[in-house]
């Protein structure tokens, strides 16, 4: 039988033959439907976007307030060139989703990033039975398993607790869009929360289309800093170890990231502690979710693209890799891991 998929990759990103659109594309292109906000997966240039109503916000911040979007909700369908595709929960980040495209009975999905643990902020994970599934392997190797949202955020509970009885302020050093979000929620209620303004900027995006956030206070560094002692702190990660943060007296410092399940302590011998949080599915979840897909066929698109898919031929499932050029946000914190 001939193969019935309609998707192709090209060198402008993922593309739908019959739909004559592209997913996440990283080139110009006329009609281009976005997973997500991160900047691997949002870029410019687009003629128009298709996203998720809680992405455009962040669309609008990042790439242009002129750019043209037309947003749907989740799990609502929309026919393009005799395609239907429809946006379903990926839990990765606010406003993240799977994009379901349907053409003559055959179901693809592609994934985006995803994460399967509710962590109490973005619209939780929902399964979505296809034909070919497309999935990302960020931290595909069996070493990487995830704490609980429940079990880490005591944790980092713990931490702010023992931090103030010592004096300091805790900084935590997490990526503005997604991470950051993750440990306002974690340690809601701990102390007052200061964010940098870049996360501040985001935070106001989507407070605007109704994301109930955690409170919080966007720092001014000429002015809000001694109000800051013994209360928590949240900076991306580019201002770890700048001039910036050393302006915060009695500070301990955290950085967050899936990454430091793995680096071991000394690897962050410059900060003071390492919580092991990530926006994507771990080994498990990566697995369990691409089994319950029933996919005939699965492309693996970044991250651990050869243990993965090597594993999925294994277990009895076609798996294949395809060389896309997306990547992680969580990179940025796997460098400052790397080189300290
Ligand atoms: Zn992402
Ligand atoms: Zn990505």
């Amino acid at each position: 039988m001939k193969n019935p998929t309609f998707i192709r990759l090209t060198d402008k990103g993922i593309y739908c033959i019959p739909g004559k659109f592209y997913i996440d594309p990283w080139k110009p292109v006329d009609l281009a439907v976005i997973s997500h906000g991160h900047g691997d997966h949002a870029r410019w240039g687009m003629k128009k976007y298709l996203c998720h109503r809680f992405t455009k916000p962040i669309l609008k911040h990042r790439i242009g307030e002129d750019i043209e979007i037309q947003t749907v909700e989740y799990g609502e369908e929309t026919i393009i060139n005799g395609v239907k595709i429809s946006l379903h929960p990926a839990g990765h980040i606010i406003g993240s989703a799977q994009i379901r495209m349907e053409y003559k009975g055959y179901v693809i999905v592609f994934s985006g990033d995803y994460k399967t643990d509710d962590d109490g902020l973005s619209t939780p994970f929902e399964l979505v039975k296809c034909n070919e599934f497309i999935t990302e392997s960020t931290f595909g190797l069996p070493i990487y398993n995830w704490l609980k949202p429940q079990e880490y955020s005591e944790l980092m509970q713990t931490w702010v607790q023992q931090n103030r009885e010592n004096g300091k302020t805790s900084v935590f050093i997490g990526y503005s869009l997604g991470k950051a979000q993750r440990i306002m929620k974690s340690i809601e209620g701990r102390g007052k929360i200061f964010v940098h303004q870049s996360i501040g900027k985001l935070n106001e995006g989507m407070e605007s289309v109704g994301i109930d956030l955690p409170e919080y206070e966007t720092l001014n560094f000429q002015e809000s800093l001694k109000s800051t002692n013994g209360e928590i702190v949240i900076l991306p990660p580019a201002l770890f170890d700048s001039n910036i943060i050393k302006k915060i007296p009695n500070r301990a410092t955290a950085i967050c990231s899936g990454w430091m399940q793995v680096r071991g302590s000394r690897r962050w011998r410059s900060a003071d502690a390492g919580f092991a949080i990530s926006d994507h599915a771990d080994w498990n979840g990566l697995i369990e979710t691409v089994k319950a897909t029933e996919a005939e066929k699965v492309y693996v698109t970044h991250g651990q693209t050869a243990v993965f898919s090597k594993y999925l031929n294994e277990i009895g499932i076609n798996a294949v890799e395809l060389k896309t050029i997306f990547g992680d946000e969580e990179t940025t914190e796997k460098e400052l891991i790397e080189t300290k």
